[in-house]
């Protein structure tokens, strides 16, 4: 593990919503929303409307600019946002999870939480020096951000799919060049 457990799950979570945002755009229903949820276990308020989903939709261009910002640009946009949501970070525990720190209240929007939870998260990225582990998936036409926490800081591309793909064509080169 590279960072906190929070912080490497609200990481993994903006990356995700993000690239939800690059062509063909993958969170337009409802349902959608659902499954982006369900996947990262969140708490709290759920309104489960197409408010809420517009309001997730528009925070993904914040959130990309964040995660693939330098790293004195970042502390900015970092700072903002937690001024913003008027953040008050403090310890908690609840369901299975230990002591980790929530900035917002269960009540604000799932949006707010979002934004703040990922501006906390890249709290530690940027005291650490880490912005290396975030980068755009090398290949030429993808555009999605990639969060690399493999500790050998291997991973170029933002999926498996995308890994292959250039794997393929690396080696029609290589044939080509024989
Ligand atoms: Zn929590
Ligand atoms: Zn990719």
């Amino acid at each position: 593990m590279v960072f906190a457990y929070d912080t490497e799950e609200a990481l993994r979570a903006a990356v995700v919503l993000a690239n939800t945002a690059v062509p063909p755009d993958t969170l337009t229903t409802l349902e959608e929303l659902d499954d982006f949820y369900a996947r990262f276990g969140y708490t709290g308020r759920r309104d489960r409307t197409p408010a809420e989903l517009a309001s997730l939709r528009a925070a993904r261009p914040l959130l990309r600019e964040l995660l693939t910002a330098d790293r004195d640009a970042a502390v900015e946009l970092v700072n903002d946002m937690l001024a913003e949501a008027q953040a008050v970070p403090r310890l908690v525990r609840h369901d299975e999870y230990d002591w980790h720190i929530h900035a917002t209240d269960n009540e604000r929007p799932l949006a707010t939480r979002i934004i703040v939870e990922t501006a906390m998260a890249m709290i530690d990225v940027i005291r650490a020096d880490e912005m290396s582990r975030l980068d755009i998936c090398a290949d030429a036409d993808c555009g999605n951000v990639v969060l690399d926490l493999s500790r050998n800081r291997s991973k170029r591309f933002c999926s498996v799919a995308c890994g292959n793909r250039n794997a393929v064509a690396a080696y029609r080169q290589r044939r080509r060049a024989d």
